[in-house]
């Protein structure tokens, strides 16, 4: 790889750097290279930023995040990207972007739709932090962090599917997308992970313009594709249950081992590809 080209890695986060017990310990070898190696790690998840902030300061990174599936960019200050944020808003140590549509606009019209119409839904704004703990298993301290939400909703739909699709119907009107999650439906703006992801090599390549950024995208699941899709190399995470991803990258890598593990042979092996065996020693 030339002096010029660097890597920019980017990752889902559930089923991919984590396992099912939200533990990233099996990917420490690959992380403890991206830091030597000066590699940026980029977390981008349906998690809020509250949710994503206390991980990222774990695992020592900081880099931009995306939250909220694409809804929302947080920009550490340590990062040095923005000079200037002309469009971002502080909080805390970090500058935020809402990049799809607000969740008081969204809220606004879903709440006004359900008066009208009697929809039967509830969601997260309808419920305490103790609600959201028992809807959704969370601690009461996740589920606080889970509350602190900028650019999407959760919804528990209780009406028929015909009642969904004349919502979901309206909604569009205002750019307001229905994305099926596990249990809830996520009531959100036109914004995705590979906006999210596009956006943030774009504060790379402003920052460092002689840089030519090759984007390392890893993810498991349906809505990872638009962003595998956007990086130059494309890493598919198994897993055990559930229809395998293909997406169409320049190039695309097939990890051997489901999650954490996965993650971590695929890091490890792109460095190598891309940078030589002798960065990983
Ligand atoms: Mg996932």
């Amino acid at each position: 790889m030339s002096a010029k080209k660097k890597l920019l890695v980017v990752t889902d986060l559930d089923g991919s750097l984590l396992d099912d017990s939200y533990s990233w310990e099996a990917a420490r070898p690959a992380l403890h290279c991206l830091k030597t190696l000066g590699i940026p790690l980029v977390l981008n998840s349906s998690k809020t930023i509250s949710e994503m902030k206390d991980l990222a300061h774990r695992m020592g990174t900081f880099a931009p995040m995306v939250a909220e599936n694409g809804g929302l960019l947080a920009v550490p200050q340590e990062s040095g990207l923005l000079d200037q944020p002309k469009t971002f808003q502080r909080m805390g140590s970090d500058w935020i972007q809402i990049t799809g549509l607000s969740r008081d606009f969204i809220l606004s019209r879903a709440h006004a739709l359900r008066e009208a119409q009697g929809y039967l839904f509830e969601g997260f704004a309808d419920w305490s932090d103790a609600m959201v703990a028992e809807h959704t298993g969370l601690s009461s301290g996740a589920a606080s962090c889970a509350q602190s939400r900028y650019a999407t909703e959760p919804i528990l739909w209780e009406d028929t599917l015909a009642r969904r699709k004349a919502f979901e119907g309206s909604l569009a009107k205002d750019g307001i997308r229905l994305l099926q999650g596990g249990r809830f439906l996520h009531l959100m703006g036109p914004a995705d992970k590979a906006s999210g992801t596009v956006a943030v090599k774009a504060l790379y390549q402003r920052a460092m313009p002689d840089v030519e950024w090759l984007v390392v995208a890893l993810g498991d699941s349906q809505n990872d594709q638009a962003m595998l899709e956007v990086a130059n190399i494309a890493v598919v995470i198994p897993h055990a249950d559930g229809p395998h991803i293909s997406p169409q990258a320049p190039r695309v890598l097939n990890a051997s081992m489901p999650a954490t593990a996965g993650w971590n042979e695929a890091v490890l092996t792109i460095i190598k590809d891309e940078i030589g065996a002798s960065a990983l020693k």
